[in-house]
């Protein structure tokens, strides 16, 4: 559920802040009024909406001549064309009048920004800096955006939107690269290795017997069957609460310990030899897996990166970088020719998610 909260403070810039603000301000009514203009006549002139993404390259090269307008915050700038184009698409659904010139004298006037943020007890405004502010609350959850105002009796603000549906946790160093496996659940780069808990597979073999027997009783009236199709259901019902309790655990602990997650593309495992049923159960196990650690990155502020499926994690040594092509599935220790370096074979994949992750995103 999504809580979006708002927080207004007075803000005390000083006075080089001051002429930062106005600044900022008159850059943004600036790139309001001539992207109205704009947008006025090319619809006029060629029936064409200018869009947001449109606007936004148009703006990239206004920059290289008007260059004051480089001189502060890009987001506000940003975000006067999105307000302008929400504006635009409104007016054309009936819901408001014609967008209007902003006016230079008009006493109270703000911008708004993605990149403001509370840091040290002070808040931090990008091209302005720090500035003392009066701190009635403290803010809980996630910063959308902020504004800053200037009233008519020159006072300025900064309110703050807030998602409060849940805490973003602190940025961390720590990253880690996890192998996902039939017989280890998990395998971390922290050689830490993860089971599925064993009443899912107590519970699989059950469920089979079960199933066995129902596909053998012919009268679906019976109450027998009926007794039989009950006892599935509950047996599916408890190895999802089982697996899922398991999944819930597993993604809040990596999580919370790592600012970054790199996982493998899955499918391409050699997992065709198990069983169907056991397969089935966990396969759906690791694309939960995955899901869950999204959303949970999304929720705390951590990156999960899933890196190419076709980068051979196994055959690879962590250590030298040798390509082990005869490598075999029964083979459970990696054992590289070329550096002598010996490692659980789930390890060393992990290690080589990890690295190969970093690798693709940083370059
Ligand atoms: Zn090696």
């Amino acid at each position: 559920m999504k809580k979006i909260k708002g927080y207004k403070y007075r803000i005390y810039p000083n006075l080089e802040q001051i002429a930062i603000i106005n600044k900022t301000i008159s850059c943004c009514r600036y790139t309001w009024n001539g992207f109205l203009a704009l947008k006025e006549f090319r619809y006029k002139e060629f029936g064409e909406k200018l869009n947001y993404t449109k606007m936004s390259s148009i703006l990239t090269q206004i920059k290289k001549t008007d260059t004051f307008l480089t001189e502060v915050d890009s987001t506000a700038l940003q975000q006067t064309l999105k307000q302008l184009d929400n504006t635009f698409t409104m007016f054309f659904k009936g819901h408001c009048k014609f967008p209007r010139f902003k006016s230079k004298k008009n006493p109270r006037d703000s911008y708004k920004s993605t990149t403001i943020k509370i840091k040290d007890g002070k808040i931090y405004i990008p091209k302005v800096g720090f500035v003392e502010y009066s701190n009635s609350r403290d803010i809980k959850g996630r910063v959308l955006s902020a504004v800053v105002s200037k009233s008519a009796t020159n006072k300025y603000y900064v309110s703050f939107t807030v998602d409060e549906s849940s805490e973003q946790l602190p940025r961390i160093e720590k990253e880690v690269g996890v192998d996902l496996g039939l017989k280890i659940f998990a395998f971390t780069s922290d050689n830490e290795k993860y089971f599925a808990p064993k009443p899912l597979w107590k519970y699989t073999a059950r469920l089979k017997k079960l199933q066995r027997k129902l596909s053998k009783k012919p009268s679906r009236a019976s109450k027998n069957y009926e007794k039989l199709r009950l006892q599935i259901a509950t047996l599916h019902e408890r190895i999802t609460n089982i697996r899922n309790d398991f999944l819930h655990k597993l993604t809040t602990k990596l999580i919370r310990e790592n600012q970054s997650i790199y996982l493998e593309d899955l499918n391409v495992k050699g997992m065709s030899k198990n069983k169907k049923l056991a397969k089935a159960i966990l396969d759906c196990g690791f694309g939960y897996f995955v899901q869950m650690l999204k959303t949970k990155g999304i929720m705390y502020g951590r990156t999960i990166h899933q890196i190419d499926r076709w980068f051979p994690s196994s055959k690879t040594c962590s250590c030298c970088g040798y390509y082990k092509a005869d490598l075999k599935l029964t083979d459970r220790v990696f054992e590289c020719p070329s550096c002598d370096n010996s490692v659980d074979r789930d390890y060393n994949a992990s290690i080589n998610i990890l690295t190969e992750g970093i690798k693709s995103i940083r370059g």
